[in-house]
């Protein structure tokens, strides 16, 4: 490998497709819930400050490098991107052109956003993140925004004076995946954190100024906690007003703890249905108590792998204009499950076979197609159905 080249880690929320990814660890430091195999086969790693800050002056590099085709003073298409191009399939080093076309896709992109991954990057120690943080501000006074996600039970462990210093070097916003707020599901899940840890780290955050994205699993915690699963994580959101929840439908994956709890019959599979109706229970209940605060979140459903992508809009109480949002995705909801059962399955299976994005799509099949898909879909029973929407689902993730 060059001297010019910078690491780069695999996974990053969608949110951040255009931002910059700067891999400050590798791996996650928990590595144990049972539905995640992203690292299981990894170490983890908190990459030195001096190795940080190599990579960011190699990106600052690249950038250089870059910031020869930008045409100053031309508003529109303001890169020459076929001399980008044309520089790029000159390059014989796979893994410099592999650095060189992520940060010109960055700059052309606006340059504006930063993720610094892996798993859990705020087990860096505080003042690593601080000195990091600093330093990338100071290279690229540009940048408006920097992400990291961080684990629930870490992030518990810093109070909000802790959030304040780093929302001071320029952290912006924390991804924490809570999945669920239930605690009888975060132990089937093993996910390593309680209820109260979560409450804890969320309010910490905020009161520190740092924005929160939370992430929700419909269906994780299986048939007989389904509702277990909306109710927790609805407490959790009236406790902290996260900024974001963002909709993950639940994928049992083949090679995971918690295929194998399931082939066992430790765990039964919820249904598209089980998990729509877990969203639907958790917009009914943020924000419902007399005694919560005023709750301020946007629900996100930004991943293919959730039935209804409609299902966006802020949750919270009525009052003010955020009101039409909670009414419109209820009625999404009830418009999905008001449907006879042949017609939902025909929606699921177009969904999970990227047919269809939203119900109005249904109307477009002619009715001899609906017909012959009812007819199809209907043959197979409750759990077979179930097992075969998972197997889609597992596609994606
Ligand atoms: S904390 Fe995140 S990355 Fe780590 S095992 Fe759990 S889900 Fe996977």
């Amino acid at each position: 490998m060059s001297d010019r080249t910078f690491r780069i880690g695999p996974i990053r929320p969608p949110s951040e497709a255009n931002s910059l990814l700067i891999q400050v660890t590798n791996g996650c430091t928990w590595n144990k819930c049972k539905f995640c195999q992203l690292y299981r086969h990894t170490k983890f790693k908190a990459y030195s400050a001096d190795s940080i800050r190599a990579d960011i002056d190699n990106i600052a590099y690249w950038a250089e490098r870059v910031r020869k085709y930008e045409r100053k003073g031309v508003s529109a298409f303001a890169w020459d991107i076929e001399g980008i191009n044309a520089e790029l399939s000159n390059m014989t080093d796979a893994d410099e052109q592999q650095c060189m076309y992520t940060v010109a896709n960055w700059l052309v992109g606006g340059g504006e956003n930063v993720f610094l991954q892996d798993g859990n990057s705020t087990a860096l120690s505080s003042g690593r993140l601080t000195d990091v943080l600093v330093y990338l501000r100071q290279v690229f006074p540009q940048i408006k925004r920097i992400t990291s996600y961080g684990r629930a039970e870490n992030l518990s462990r810093s109070t909000a004076e802790d959030f304040a210093e780093l929302k001071a070097a320029g952290l912006d916003r924390i991804h924490s995946g809570f999945e669920s707020g239930s605690d009888a599901v975060l132990k089937r899940i093993n996910k390593g954190v309680t209820q109260e840890q979560q409450i804890r780290a969320g309010k910490a955050i905020k009161n520190g100024g740092i924005e929160l994205s939370i992430y929700f699993m419909p269906g994780v915690g299986g048939k007989d906690l389904s509702a277990d699963n909306a109710e927790g994580t609805a407490e959790v959101i009236n406790a902290v007003n996260p900024d974001f929840v963002r909709v993950r439908t639940a994928a049992v994956k083949p090679g995971t703890e918690l295929y194998q709890d399931w082939q066992d019959g430790a765990f039964e599979l919820c249904s598209d249905d089980d998990k729509v109706r877990e969203i639907r229970r958790v917009i009914e209940l943020a924000g419902a108590k007399q005694d919560a605060p005023q709750i301020t979140t946007y629900l996100v459903s930004d991943h293919m792998i959730n039935l209804l992508q409609s299902v966006e809009g802020y949750i919270a109480q009525g009052g003010s204009n955020t009101t039409d949002d909670r009414e419109r995705m209820l009625g999404l909801i009830d418009r999905y499950l008001d449907m006879p059962e042949a017609d939902r399955r025909v929606f699921q299976l177009l969904r999970r076979t990227l047919r269809a994005y939203d119900l109005g799509d249904m109307e477009r099949l002619g009715a001899p197609e609906r017909d012959a898909l009812r007819a199809e879909v209907m043959k197979e029973n409750e759990l077979g159905w179930n097992v075969r929407m998972n197997g889609y689902i597992c596609r994606y993730v």
